[in-house]
């Protein structure tokens, strides 16, 4: 008997994801009739992503795991009615894309690429940017997204620190964690980088008070989550002049409302929850050994810890 395999993410990317996710299943030598259309109670595991159509786990009795096509979970963590382990998405090209995304920025605000963009006819004049070695930047959150993205930043000469919930030792990393720790990181950050997950520890942790840390000009980078921030907290200080931008991939609200405030800040920049996508190609291969593991009687890949909500 095959395995019954659904297809829960977002419905316009099916057909992206079939084809790889039958070669990667086919690939790990099992048999599979993938669907997006297979009645809940004969389901065996659940390709799932928020955007797609199943919000209610009840039906799926038979269910061995539901294998999100994203590597944030908040939407799901908390549904009461996911009774089956959770694993969240790690995949070598989304995570590519995010260290190449704040990489990119990073550089555009320690070279100050704007004032060569919007530089004025005659307009001569070059204040000599500090070099890498002399710009301090911080990463909150040290998983695979923020040790990836911080290794092109290492080699390039940036003094990183980071922060986790956990100790930790990274080569190349000043690791800090702990309520003191915070204070620390956010103390010596020119570019601060946020690749936190949402939930609710991590709720509004760039506050006035923890901006307030930061050094005067600091540059925000959020790549991680919208409720990261106090958007009210970001602006004022963007006004005051503490902190000098902030680059934003991600929001409260998506796609952000015409009329919030950012779109028309001067001082911040906006990208439409691009940093990094889940890659099919790389993705599948992720989602068909999660499901050799899981009729091996072997554990999970990325299982997300329930309590801690990532
Ligand atoms: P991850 O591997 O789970 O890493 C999360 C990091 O955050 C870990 O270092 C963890 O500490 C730390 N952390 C969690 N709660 C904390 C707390 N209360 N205090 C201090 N540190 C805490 O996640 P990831 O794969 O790197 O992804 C990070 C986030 O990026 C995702 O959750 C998602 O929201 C976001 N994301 C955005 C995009 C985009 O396109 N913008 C794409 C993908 C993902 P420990 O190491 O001690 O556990």
């Amino acid at each position: 008997m095959p395995l019954n395999i659904l297809y829960a993410g977002r419905p316009a990317r099916w057909p992206e994801f079939q084809p790889p996710l039958e070669a990667e299943f086919k690939a790990a030598g099992l048999d599979v009739n993938l669907s997006e259309n297979i009645a809940p109670q004969d389901v065996d595991y659940i390709v799932y992503a928020p955007t797609g159509p199943v919000q209610d786990f009840t039906p799926y009795t038979r269910a061995r795991a539901v294998l999100s096509l994203w590597a944030g979970v908040e939407k799901v963590v908390g549904n009461k009615t996911l009774t089956q382990p959770l694993c969240r998405m790690v995949d070598e090209g989304l995570t590519l894309g995010m260290a190449e995304w704040v990489t990119g920025h990073v550089l555009r605000h320690h070279l100050d690429i704007d004032k060569d963009i919007t530089r004025a006819p005659g307009d001569w004049s070059a204040p000599i940017p500090p070099l890498a070695h002399e710009r301090p930047i911080t990463f909150l959150g040290l998983g695979e997204l923020g040790q990836a993205s911080a290794a092109p930043l290492i080699n390039l000469g940036f003094p990183v620190t980071g922060w986790s919930r956990s100790p930790k030792s990274i080569p190349g990393i000043r690791c800090l964690h702990g309520h003191d720790g915070l204070q620390e990181a956010l103390s010596t950050a020119q570019i601060l980088i946020l690749l936190l997950p949402n939930t609710p520890s991590t709720e509004n942790i760039l506050n006035a008070e923890t901006m307030g840390l930061l050094p005067k000009g600091a540059v925000v980078i959020n790549p991680g989550r919208g409720p990261l921030i106090n958007d009210e907290d970001l602006i004022t200080a963007l006004d005051t002049g503490h902190i000098g931008h902030a680059t934003l991939d991600v929001f409260r609200v998506e796609p952000l409302p015409e009329d919030h405030p950012f779109w028309a800040h001067p001082k911040v920049t906006i990208t439409p929850h691009i940093a990094a996508d889940t890659r099919p190609s790389t993705s599948a291969k992720v989602i068909a050994e999660n499901v050799r593991r899981g009729e091996a009687g072997e554990t999970f890949l990325h299982l997300v810890d329930r309590k801690l909500g990532y």
